[in-house]
């Protein structure tokens, strides 16, 4: 099984979901994204601050598919916003991952205490021209992150990678992304261990679609137009993370399932205004 592809606002395509690999590392780790591999995951996500971009390459290197199969994400640290850091910074994660270009590469976090970001954000730009990244984008942007990027480089992000599970459901943050043409990524897709999919509304459906808690959530996402990324080490739950596109949740189920939202929903009150790597 392999996800449909969506098309980005610079005429790449991205697969509908992905694997998230935060936390994936070491052998083993490489092992884990291989299964997800074979099981037909392209869309790979990584970070140079999960350490996982060394396995992930291997693992794609192992899998004997060619390069062009792959979808490969990964993001930009907050100590290297300044323009020649993100550059070498890019290049640096090239080498360690053995490839020649990244499909998507994002900003991290905004980090706008510092107040670098639109320098980082030119250097993807440049870094764009150079061949080294197809598509760029950001993460945990908000809207006035987003307008000034676009305000100084005339660039706007194919995608902004935000924190959505049903406990943050970020209704207004995928409206201002769409408004501006941008494609909403979900990290911590499935709230990350949460209780999100024990509720009974969660439960209720899965029942009724004779599919798994995840997996009504993960469709959540997508009816929503969103590209979640879900992490999982193991086959049976990376299998069922992939098989979402074979049934369809109602408006009112939708919508159930958006009135989880808590005030404080957020995973360990991530806030992109005060975050600090
Ligand atoms: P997640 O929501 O993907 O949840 C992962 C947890 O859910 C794991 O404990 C896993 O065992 C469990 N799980 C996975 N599939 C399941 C299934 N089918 N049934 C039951 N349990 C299941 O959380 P995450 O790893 O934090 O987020 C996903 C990815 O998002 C990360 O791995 C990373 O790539 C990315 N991420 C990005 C940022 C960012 O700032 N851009 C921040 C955090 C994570």
């Amino acid at each position: 099984m392999t996800a449909p592809l969506i098309t980005l606002n610079d005429g790449h395509f991205l697969p509908a979901v992905g694997l998230g690999t935060y936390q994936i590392r070491g052998g083993q780790g490489v092992d884990q994204v291989l299964t997800a591999i074979q099981d037909g995951y392209r869309l790979l996500d990584t970070s140079t601050n999960y350490d996982s971009e060394g396995i992930v390459g291997e693992a794609i290197r192992r899998s004997g598919l060619p390069r062009s199969e792959f979808f490969v994400t990964t993001k930009l640290p907050g100590k290297y916003h300044h323009y020649a850091d993100a550059l070498m910074m890019i290049q640096e994660s090239l080498f360690r991952m053995g490839l020649t270009y990244f499909d998507l590469y994002l900003i991290h976090w905004p980090l706008p205490k510092r107040g670098l970001y639109t320098e980082a954000w030119q250097a993807l730009v440049d870094a764009q021209k150079l061949g080294l990244i197809r598509s760029i984008g950001v993460s945990n942007f908000e809207p006035e992150h987003l307008d000034k990027i676009i305000e100084a480089t005339g660039v706007t992000p194919a995608v902004n990678q935000i924190e959505i599970h049903p406990y943050w459901v970020q209704e207004r943050m995928v409206a201002e992304n769409k408004k501006r043409g941008i494609l909403t990524e979900a990290w911590s897709p499935l709230g990350r261990g949460n209780d999100a999919l024990t509720e009974s509304v969660i439960q209720e459906l899965a029942e009724k679609y004779h599919k798994t808690p995840a997996q009504i959530v993960l469709r959540w996402h997508h009816q929503r137009g969103i590209v979640p990324i879900p992490k999982s080490r193991n086959l049976q739950h990376q299998r069922e993370n992939l098989t979402i596109f074979d049934f369809e949740l109602s408006q009112t189920e939708l919508e159930r399932i958006n009135l989880l939202e808590k005030a404080d929903g957020r995973i360990d009150d991530q806030d992109p205004n005060e975050y600090e790597e």
